[in-house]
């Protein structure tokens, strides 16, 4: 009989309180030492590890646990230190670690961005000429070693030579090669040699990069890279581990000369099904199944997934079975059984990491002595997920039938953009170069300070909305004065723009302690879309008709879009994505309509999310783009011609969707740009945009305050390809991370570019 076992790819880092955020943030602030440090991280790498061990886990991974970031550990270990960080050889301190990822006196950080498709961030490793790459300590042999103590058998966790490549800069395309063969991969030979000596039997080697698009030619590099692995430790066994859709090239991924494959069976249930399926699966290899969602937080149908198991196995023989979380539990909470206060069918049918942990024992259970083994946790699983599946809250009557009903011409402004530009300048005419912000202002300590009196009772409701009232009006004072010509509330009402919303919109809740790692310390609250999304009644109208009440000047309504809506949310998964879309976009559009109505003639519908939620794989991209373009546009398009619709986007790669941008039909795009400005410019180049864009001029992720000329270099080189009717100026994002005199002192120098501009023209 086929040996069935479990494995993890991944624990939660941050603790089921965030004590892991805590001891970091008190190292950072200096309440505790370097020692002190360790110790704490020590007790809660061993209290994960037994956790784990105690839900039943076979394969626990180890080397998984990090001070910040996976990537940036993998890229410490290597020797992948810039110069700038002034490392001179040997293991890197924590605190030249720390200055990679958070930047000091003396450097500038490294670079952050998104792991894959999700919210996750990893910090960019980066290559330089100078600096040769070499092993400064074998982590994932410490981490090894330190379970075995504990009388645990880890099973180390390695981003792999492949992806770790892919995700660095720093290098030409045509070193990609050797730098995988000659640099790293000599480099990985030694860590597992190591692994190997040390006893270790399996290996995780992470290489979800594996799942995108990759070239023939890249493939042929891959099977040497990964011949030369297993052939340096002949003992030790890899499994290639890949995650978040289903693995391309899955002929040439079987053939690779590994011990075991992981694949993705929830976010690629369709593609690796149907090459299992076509394919098969090679008789002396492991089989690894991610058959447990590790991206969202809804209870596994087990009777289902054991039929798709049975499924598989109908059809292929592998030479063990292993099942597992499609990917690590790092982007979910770590307990389900602390949220007391949601609604009794929603908190029967999640599961965070724990619970789902819990689960992957049971479905093992199944599969190993058959569905009657287990048959009170299905019938117990079966009757929750049923439970919450009719449970009168989530359904809104009659929005599905209104949305089936929706004609091309909701979706469609009622004039054109030449003539609505026309019809804008007419209504509320502005300067050349109109000057803008992007909707935050300063959440300083006074506005943390009111809002968290508010929520501990000790101001009332009154209080805190006078409050608000007061820091808006105070800021649309400022605004005037420096000479701002669209002016915004400043948003001090909101601490995050989807929660803001969510929690205004019928079909979300949230949790008490759903906390998940954002990136470093940060750890972000997703709201739960548990139902229908619907408007319930309007949730910025008060905030911007009083910061209109205030000024003679314009001033922009704000709401967040549908697909950033989604993207920053657990999302229900028994309505496809596209349908939920569509009900935020038209929730949005009452909002919109509501704003209209009472005065406010320039509306904002940020989607900072939409770039970085392409898919993986280019041939999604299509489908995807359309959704968030119809129900941004859904939301959008019901209003007046002179009504101006504005968006913003962070992330500056835009390239290749600038047809999508176009397709929004906002009258105006702001765009965040400042720190790869001539890609972005490059890429307007090639292709024409022709509606209203500002392209952010200065970046607001620092604290320095940006010198005019700078700026105007800046916009000079825009404006090569730009048309000068069509440029906004504006910062290239929210202000609400400076503090007040840096935002001033830069936005009047902005100003003064902005007015210098207007005289060259
Ligand atoms: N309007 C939001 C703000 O200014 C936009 C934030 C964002 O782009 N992420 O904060
Ligand atoms: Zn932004």
């Amino acid at each position: 009989m086929t040996a069935i076992r479990t494995g993890n790819l991944g624990y939660p880092r941050i603790g089921s309180n965030r004590e892991w955020k805590k001891h970091l943030e008190s190292y950072w602030a200096g309440k505790i030492d370097e020692t002190q440090l360790k110790e704490q991280m020590k007790k809660l790498r061993r209290q994960y590890l037994k956790t784990q061990q105690e839900k039943g886990v076979d394969w626990v991974p180890v080397g998984d646990f990090t001070f910040y970031d996976h990537v940036l550990d993998t890229a410490a270990m290597f020797g992948l230190i810039p110069k700038r960080f002034a490392h001179t050889g040997g293991p890197v301190s924590l605190d030249t670690y720390f200055a990679m990822a958070r930047g000091n006196q003396g450097a500038v950080a490294c670079e952050m961005t998104k792991w894959f498709n999700t919210n996750y961030h990893y910090i960019v490793p980066e290559f330089e000429p100078e600096i040769t790459p070499l092993l400064t300590e074998n982590k994932p042999l410490k981490a090894f070693e330190e379970a075995k103590q504990w009388g645990i058998k880890g099973k180390p966790v390695l981003l792999g030579p492949f992806t770790l490549l892919k995700l660095s800069k720093g290098y030409d395309s045509n070193q990609f090669a050797d730098l995988l063969l000659e640099t790293l991969v000599p480099l990985y030979e030694q860590v597992l040699k190591e692994l190997e000596t040390a006893g270790a039997e399996w290996v995780q080697m992470d290489e979800p990069s594996l799942v995108t698009d990759v070239n023939p030619k890249e493939w042929s590099w891959i099977d040497r890279a990964y011949s030369r692995l297993t052939t340096a430790a002949p003992r030790l066994r890899l499994l290639l581990q890949t995650y978040f859709d289903s693995a391309t090239a899955y002929p040439s991924l079987i053939r690779l000369p590994v011990h075991g494959i992981g694949l993705d069976l929830v976010h690629g249930k369709k593609g690796n099904l149907d090459s299992l399926q076509a394919h098969g699966f090679p008789a002396d290899k492991t089989l690894a199944l991610g058959i447990i969602d590790g991206r969202n937080i809804w209870k596994t149908p087990l009777a289902e997934q054991l039929k798709l198991l049975e499924q598989i196995q109908s059809r292929v023989k592998p030479a063990e079975w292993w099942l597992q979380p499609s990917c690590s539990l790092l982007h979910v909470p770590v307990e389900a059984a602390q949220e007391t206060g949601l609604r009794p069918e929603l908190a029967g049918a999640i599961a965070f990491a724990n619970e789902k942990l819990d689960e992957l024992a049971v479905l093992a259970k199944g599969f190993k002595h058959g569905k009657t083994s287990i048959s009170d946790s299905l019938q117990e699983n079966t009757d929750a997920i049923k439970r919450f599946r009719n449970a009168s809250f989530r359904h809104v009557s009659g929005l599905r039938e209104t949305l089936a009903n929706l004609s091309s011409e909701d979706f469609q402004r009622s004039h054109p953009f030449s003539e609505r530009k026309q019809l804008q300048a007419e209504s509320h005419p502005l300067p050349l170069f109109p000057t803008t912000t992007i909707g935050s202002f300063p959440q300083s300590a006074d506005v943390r300070r009111a809002r968290r009196k508010w929520r501990a009772g000790e101001w009332s409701e009154e209080q805190y909305e006078s409050f608000l009232r007061d820091e808006t009006a105070r800021w649309i004072g400022i605004q005037e004065e420096i000479g701002l010509d669209v002016l915004v509330h400043g948003e001090f009402e909101r601490t995050d723009m989807v929660e803001y919303f969510s929690d205004k919109l019928d079909g979300y809740s949230k949790t008490a302690n759903g906390w998940v790692q954002s990136y470093g310390s940060r750890c972000v609250k997703p709201p739960i879309i548990h139902g229908d999304v619907a408007f319930l009644s309007p949730m910025t109208v008060k905030e911007s008709v009083y910061a209109q009440s205030l000024t003679d000047k314009k001033v922009k309504g704000m709401l967040t879009g549908p697909t950033t809506m989604i993207r920053w949310s657990f999302v229900r998964d028994d309505l496809p994505v596209s349908e939920i879309s569509l009900q935020i976009g038209y929730a949005l559009r009452k909002e919109v309509e509501a704003l209209e109505k009472e005065g406010i003639g320039i509306i904002q519908v940020d989607e900072p999310a939409l770039r970085e939620g392409l898919p993986l794989k280019q041939i999604d991209w299509k489908a995807y783009l359309e959704q968030a373009v119809q129900s941004f546009r859904l939301a959008t398009s019901s209003v007046q011609p002179d009504t101006q619709i504005h968006t913003h986007m962070c992330y500056s790669e835009f390239h290749d969707i600038i047809e999508a941008i176009q397709a929004l039909d906002a009258d105006v795009i702001s765009i965040e740009s400042s720190r790869s400005h001539g890609e972005l410019v490059r890429s307007f180049e090639e292709k024409t945009y022709t509606q209203g864009i500002g392209l952010g001029i200065y970046d607001i992720h620092s604290p320095r305050i940006p010198e005019e000329e700078e700026m105007a270099r800046t916009i000079e080189r825009a404006l090569r390809v730009l048309p000068p009717s069509l440029f906004w100026i504006n910062p290239d994002c929210g202000l609400k991370t400076r503090n007040e005199k840096e935002t001033v002192e830069s936005l009047v120098r902005m100003i003064q570019v902005a007015h210098r501009l207007r005289e060259q023209w």
